[in-house]
């Protein structure tokens, strides 16, 4: 069983619905909103703008969350990398959950000093949901103490300038897979003709036992 939650990305011009299968507790969710923040904000680069569009933001959750799901798998050989693929999803027309988490981003356009708010809360289940559905939508967010408990809230800036991602590029998401020095998976499969690239992976391979698992 997982628990299962929705996930609203929202600003004041639009609201993005999304929902995720397994883990939508507190405990797994604060840190998946941090990292994904610095995820989010190397994507984007110089475009800071995108970080302010619900549209793409969501875009980029669910990347990261398929990221998420690929490096999991990364860890376990037999597992493999068939049928995999991202737990978070658009909601559509699915009605199970018990979680709801609200990423509230500033306002199009802004592209410096963007701050945003995470909420996390647990359902009431004699709560109507599609009445909770509409307040998120019109940003009551007053009534939500008639539908919904308060678990976290945190705000979080997408800035990915504290270093720890890939030596080589300074991707900070899931697929690190070399730990120390960091490389990522992209800069792995992009290097692999360099000669000098090989003979690195090759001595780093010796030394660490993640990515030797990885190529068993
Ligand atoms: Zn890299």
């Amino acid at each position: 069983m997982g628990t299962r939650g929705e996930i609203y990305v929202r600003n004041s011009s639009s609201v993005i619905e999304l929902w995720r299968h397994y883990d939508t507790y507190a405990n797994f969710m604060v840190p998946y909103f941090k990292v994904f923040a610095k995820y989010a904000a190397w994507c984007a680069g110089s475009q800071r703008h995108w970080l302010t569009y619900p549209e793409d933001v969501a875009a980029m959750l669910i990347a990261y969350d398929y990221e998420v799901v690929l490096a999991t798998r990364l860890r376990f050989v037999s597992k493999g990398l068939l049928e995999a693929r991202p737990d978070l999803k658009p909601r559509g027309r699915i009605n199970d959950f018990e979680k709801v988490w609200i990423l509230d981003i500033p306002d199009e356009n802004q592209t410096c000093d963007i701050t945003w708010k995470v909420r996390g809360f647990s359902f009431k289940f004699q709560a109507d949901a599609e009445e909770m559905r509409e307040d998120i939508r019109k940003g009551k967010d007053a009534m939500f103490e008639n539908y919904m408990e308060k678990i976290a809230e945190f705000s979080v800036k997408p800035l990915n300038d504290e270093g720890g991602g890939c030596r080589l590029c300074g991707y900070p998401g899931p697929l690190i897979i070399v730990e120390d020095p960091p490389v990522c998976i992209y800069c792995l499969l992009k290097n692999l003709r360099d000669d000098f690239f090989k003979a690195e992976i090759e001595r780093i391979v010796k030394v660490a036992p993640l990515i030797t698992q990885i190529t068993r």
